[in-house]
């Protein structure tokens, strides 16, 4: 059941998750629906962790919808069931344009391959062995490993020597989705990328709202007990063990044998837990664990009764001469996607006949927590008005867009952090070292686990449900166990 304000939690549970994002969600899902009493605390005042979005003036915008792979509806149908992966639908339109190409695709190895041919001029052969090498990648790799000793950019140049046009156009997508750079492993590329060019980018029919909404109804279907607007500080350790004993929240301990942290793995293991509970080698590997980048986002919300026209679903724009992974961090931004949201994309809804246009640029924390009040605010403005410029020079129909619009607003790395107190407000957790911690946490504290965002395989809305799964059999084990 969803606990009210006044309603306090049992005092014992199977399982204690915190956070309510897609992986904390899923884990609680699952568990629950295999008979496991389960209790999902959230910070915020809704679930959907980074998946989410927010109402202003008429409009809704989706924070982090842009785009995930197929795999998303075979997942969804596994862990949530078919109504729910019944909302995933394709994104048709992908387009780039830059200095160097402007191409619309249906991102699919078949598209790929002709705008390879076409636009590019490379050897069908050369593309064939390519995407024979990405997807045999693929197959040896597996997620668990970083075992191929070579980085994207070297891939890059077995098969596309001196052509920066077509590493950006291999490239620049994964790079904004999820920061990869040309010197991270090729394997984690070549996952994310197969994955896309298997079947093309998906994304949810009716908005991230209906998404949680309906997966809300689900946790509350299995019996669990969901309580919002509850941050929890402390993960509490059974004095002289190692086993995890529960959680504290408003100075109440509550029991659990198990204890899923969905929260950020950095501020799960030095803040919730603390560094005392830890053994010294384990904590000189955490201290080699890097954090995701961070996003900022423009929000603009077209006037009710003015449209803009079908120019594609997802554009990659950007005014740098050559694809740069330093530039997309850069904060005089030369790089954004637009994600632009139709009608179409919300029919069922009550403003199903509004449109609305949310800019997203990859970004450092650091950039952002420097500024004073005033100097934020003023960034921020800044930041608005470049997008808007952006948008007038992208394309002709844009020229106008001043005058459609009815709302802007932005987010920053701050404001990524707020809401979801991932620390320097990663994006998508940590960089991929911190997958073996994460599955480690639990020999290193018996009962302890956790389902965040680690690598860029286990990210993003797919990866994050696919790793919940994977904790969620882990946890199985142990309660088998006790
Ligand atoms: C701008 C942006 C765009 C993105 N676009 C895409 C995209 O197009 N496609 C894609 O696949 N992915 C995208 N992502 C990434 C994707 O949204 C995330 O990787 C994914 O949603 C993370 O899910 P999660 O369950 O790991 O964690 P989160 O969503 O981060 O959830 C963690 C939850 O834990 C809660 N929490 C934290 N600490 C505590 C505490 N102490 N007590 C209680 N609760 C706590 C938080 O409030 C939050 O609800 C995007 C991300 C951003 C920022």
């Amino acid at each position: 059941m969803l606990l009210s304000s006044e309603q306090c939690p049992q005092a014992h549970y199977q399982v204690v998750v915190i956070g309510g994002g897609l992986g904390g969600m899923t884990v609680a899902n699952i568990l629950a629906s295999r008979g496991q009493q389960v209790l999902l605390l959230e910070a915020h005042d809704k679930l959907g962790g980074l998946a989410t979005w927010f109402h202003r003036r008429s409009h809704i915008f989706d924070v982090a919808l842009h785009g995930f792979p197929y795999g998303m509806l075979k997942s969804l149908r596994r862990y949530w069931g078919k109504s729910i992966a019944d909302l995933i639908v394709p994104l048709k339109n992908v387009r780039f344009i830059n200095p160097q190409f402007d191409l619309t695709t249906s991102y699919t190895r078949e598209d790929f391959g002709k705008l390879l041919l076409e636009h590019f001029k490379i050897p069908p052969q050369t593309t064939h062995s390519f995407f024979e090498r990405v997807m045999g990648i693929t197959a040896d790799g597996g997620p668990n490993t970083n075992e191929v000793p070579f980085s994207a950019g070297q891939l890059f140049d077995e098969y596309f020597p001196g052509r920066p046009d077509v590493v950006r156009f291999l490239m620049e997508p994964i790079t904004y989705a999820n920061g990869h750079t040309l010197e991270d492993p090729a394997l984690t590329y070549a996952i994310v990328f197969a994955n896309f060019m298997r079947h093309g980018i998906y994304t949810i029919e009716g908005g991230t709202d209906l998404l949680v909404s309906m997966m809300q109804d689900e946790l509350i279907k299995n019996k669990v007990d969901i309580k919002l607007n509850t941050a929890v500080n402390t993960i509490r350790i059974t004095p002289g063990s190692n086993k995890v004993c529960g959680v504290e929240i408003d100075g109440r301990l509550i029991n659990a044998p198990i204890v899923i942290s969905n929260a950020n793995l950095l501020a799960t293991i030095h803040s919730m837990v603390g560094d005392t509970f830890f053994r010294k080698e384990f904590l000189q590997k955490v201290s080699a664990v890097e954090l995701n980048t961070s996003s900022c986002q423009v929000y603009l919300g077209i006037k009710d009764g003015e449209t803009i026209p079908e120019v594609g679903d997802l554009i990659f724009y950007s005014d740098a001469h050559h694809f740069d992974t330093e530039l997309l961090l850069n904060k005089k931004i030369s790089s954004r996607t637009f994600s632009l949201y139709y009608p179409r994309q919300r029919p069922h809804s009550n403003r199903s006949n509004r449109y609305t246009i949310v800019a997203s640029s990859n970004s450092r924390y650091s950039d952002w927590q420097q500024l004073s009040p005033a100097e934020y605010r003023a960034a921020k403005q800044a930041m608005i008005e470049d997008t808007l410029q952006c948008l007038e020079r992208l394309l002709p129909e844009f020229v106008n867009i001043r005058d459609k619009i009815d709302c802007c607003t932005a987010a920053t790395p701050l404001t990524f952090e707020r809401y979801t107190r991932h620390w320097q407000g990663a994006s998508f957790g940590t960089k991929y070292p911190g997958l073996a911690i994460s599955q480690q946490l639990s020999t290193e504290i018996a009962g302890l686990y956790h389902c965040g965002s680690v690598g860029i395989i286990m990210s993003g809305w797919l990866g994050a449900i696919n790793y919940a799964a994977i904790t969620a059999n882990a946890v199985e084990g142990r309660l088998l166990l006790l």
